[in-house]
């Protein structure tokens, strides 16, 4: 065989070794599905800061010699995309330490219980988030809970370490922050890190869902016996507006066009769509301007 013959064949060994060590869980079903995880190639955000997600769930790779830090997992079916974008970067799944989760639902967790068993890595969330995991469900006082309990179910992890807000967690050399965003789920959370490129620090955000879902007949305004959640709500987005917000990756990718960002990176790399110190505010101004339309609707009735 040639010698590109025989990269090749190394190169797809090494691939296929890391999509084997990987059994994911049973297939999520639900309408979006199919959609969510249309398969995307892994790329660089920034410095060692990696898009490993797919086209509708967003996974976040953070690199270092001494381990790697993953972010979420997507559907149980997104967790093989997930470690195949991973190996074909040039990382093994076997070197994260810790995969943090946004909120405990099942697009953004269920692949976690897969990637958790191929890595050995150590789960961190909320609290609230740890409930979730333990449950493999929707926590009751979730807005989406009313759903219903097979429509939210998902892999359940436990040993999950939990922290709390404007904790730091750390493998090796990086530091990543914890700000809790309540109100899409009880135990949403927004991360923060750095990743620099010779000696250039960007300071990266990935947001958490700040939309106000929920299933028929919940109030964020509450009732006579539930107190409103209007207010932590309202705290949790001026949070994200606030944030020291340089490049912003939203948990589902599309709410800010992940794909027309890569086409114009693509285009003019010069300019990097990525890099948009305004997204965290304006993210938030419209998080803000929905929920007072929800708020609106729940009063007239
Ligand atoms: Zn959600």
């Amino acid at each position: 065989m040639s010698t590109p013959g025989l990269i090749a064949l190394a190169i797809s060994l090494l691939v296929s070794a890391g999509q084997s060590a990987l059994r994911p869980d049973r297939s999520i079903k639900c309408s979006s599905c199919d959609e969510w995880n249309v398969s995307i190639e892994g790329f660089k955000v920034f410095g060692n800061t990696y898009y490993v997600g797919t086209a509708g769930l967003s996974a976040l790779l953070i690199t270092s010699d001494q381990g790697h830090i993953l972010l979420d997992g997507g559907l149980t079916q997104s967790a093989p995309l997930v470690a195949a974008n991973i190996v074909k970067l040039g990382f093994k799944v076997e070197d994260i330490k810790l995969i943090l989760n946004s909120h405990a639902h099942y697009d953004h967790a269920a692949g976690i219980a897969a990637l958790q068993r191929a890595s050995g890595a150590t789960v961190v969330s909320s609290a609230s988030g740890a409930e979730g995991f333990a449950l493999g469900n929707a926590v009751p006082d979730d807005p989406q809970a009313g759903f219903g309990k097979a429509e939210n179910a998902f892999p359940a992890v436990n040993n999950v370490r939990v922290v709390k807000d404007k904790d730091v967690v750390r493998v090796g050399p990086l530091a990543v922050q914890m700000h809790n965003t309540a109100g899409h789920t009880p135990g949403s959370t927004t991360w923060t890190w750095q990743s620099c490129v010779d000696g250039k620090c960007l300071n990266l955000v990935y947001a958490d869902s700040i939309s106000a879902i929920a299933a028929p007949g919940f109030r964020f305004t509450g009732d006579a016996k539930t107190p409103s959640r209007v207010e932590q709500f309202r705290n949790s987005i001026a949070t994200v507006g606030e944030l020291p917000c340089d490049i912003m990756i939203t948990t589902h990718p599309m709410a800010t066009d992940l794909a027309g960002k890569l086409k114009k990176r693509a285009a003019k790399p010069a300019a990097d769509p990525f890099i948009d110190p305004q997204a965290c505010r304006v993210l938030a101004a419209n998080a803000m301007k929905a929920l007072d339309a929800r708020v609106a609707e729940e009063s007239k009735k």
